[in-house]
């Protein structure tokens, strides 16, 4: 594999182009939204500039990582000559289907067609493609550069041989792969949403303040983040749409979004992409203050 398509420039479009364009791929990042392309590469100019600094990468490898990769705003042109597609578009089901449809159509035969998805079902996407034996979750983590999982979700066609290509090439990336079954939310989400969801059902049942629960969690819990703080990293509307996928897979109550979670995203609170969740954010970096809807009067 050699060229490597990644749809969807956002939190993770943009890690995920790094790390690829960083081990000498040729990287394809896509999105509808020019605007979004240019805070991408700019995002991994900052995050390359950091790598220099402390040392980890050359000035040289820097400029290289940034020559690897073209923009694109047009599906079709971004996909032509890819090996491998990633797709890390918005986290909703209807989109995710037509971008398949749209990867399929214009990709060569033997591409493999990857999802980010944090929880909608690779079998469902793969159905809609003429090639489901290609199809897979490549699940990786926030932020790319520094997480070592992908959580590699094999769909329900999806080949052995597909499978055994993604796992050796996450290896290549230098990340650690873990494979599971297709079900909602896969292992990472089902586990961590249910956590993320209490932590705000906590606050809005007014048990304890934004930050007495971080500081629970941190201190008593050795996480090295607050669940809220978490939540605000991964985008409140990222945490809503996967709630609402494990609610609706499951049938299962326990799963509903806390309605406090539904407001802050329909006010358009989303945590850091739009610079304030449950705390503010400047330029993508926490500035310590508690947003001003929860903080102490
Ligand atoms: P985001 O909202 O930050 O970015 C999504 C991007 O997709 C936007 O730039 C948007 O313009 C673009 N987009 C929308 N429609 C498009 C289309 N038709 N063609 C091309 N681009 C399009 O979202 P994100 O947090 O980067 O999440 C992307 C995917 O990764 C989702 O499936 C999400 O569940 C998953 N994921 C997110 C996290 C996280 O921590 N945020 C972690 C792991 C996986």
């Amino acid at each position: 594999m050699k060229n490597i398509s990644v749809i969807g420039a956002g939190t993770m479009g943009n890690g995920i182009a790094h790390v690829f364009a960083l081990k000498n791929y040729s990287v394809s990042l896509i999105d509808v939204s020019a605007d979004a392309l240019a805070k991408a590469i700019a995002t991994i100019e900052r995050n390359s500039e950091r790598m220099v600094t402390k040392g980890t990468i050359t000035e040289e490898e820097k400029q290289q990582t940034l020559q690897n990769i073209k923009t694109y705003t047009d599906i079709s042109e971004g996909v032509a000559n890819a090996d491998l597609i990633i797709e890390a578009a918005t986290e909703n089901i209807d989109l995710k289907l037509k971008i398949f449809q749209q990867m399929d159509a214009a990709a060569p035969a033997d591409c493999i067609l990857a999802t980010n998805t944090s929880s909608i079902s690779i079998t469902k996407m793969a159905a809609v493609t003429k090639r489901p034996d290609k199809v897979i979750g490549m699940h990786f983590m926030n932020p790319v550069p520094v997480m070592k999982l992908v959580e590699v979700i094999r769909g329900y066609a999806t080949s052995d041989a597909v499978c055994q290509k993604i796992m050796d090439l996450s290896r290549m990336l230098g990340k650690t792969p873990t494979e599971v079954n297709d079900y909602p939310g896969f292992v990472a989400n089902r586990i961590l949403m249910p956590m993320i969801n209490e932590a705000i059902i906590t606050l809005y049942e007014g048990v304890a303040g934004v930050e007495e629960i971080d500081t629970v969690m941190k201190l008593g819990m050795a996480h090295p983040m607050g669940p809220l703080q978490l939540a605000d990293f991964i985008g409140l509307d990222v945490c809503l749409s996967i709630l609402n996928v494990l609610y609706t897979g499951f049938g299962n109550q326990k799963y509903a979004p806390c309605p406090l979670l539904v407001n802050m995203v329909t006010a358009g609170y989303k945590g850091v992409k739009s610079g304030e969740g449950f705390y503010k954010y400047e330029a993508g970096v926490k500035d310590s203050k508690v947003s001003s809807m929860f903080s102490k009067k």
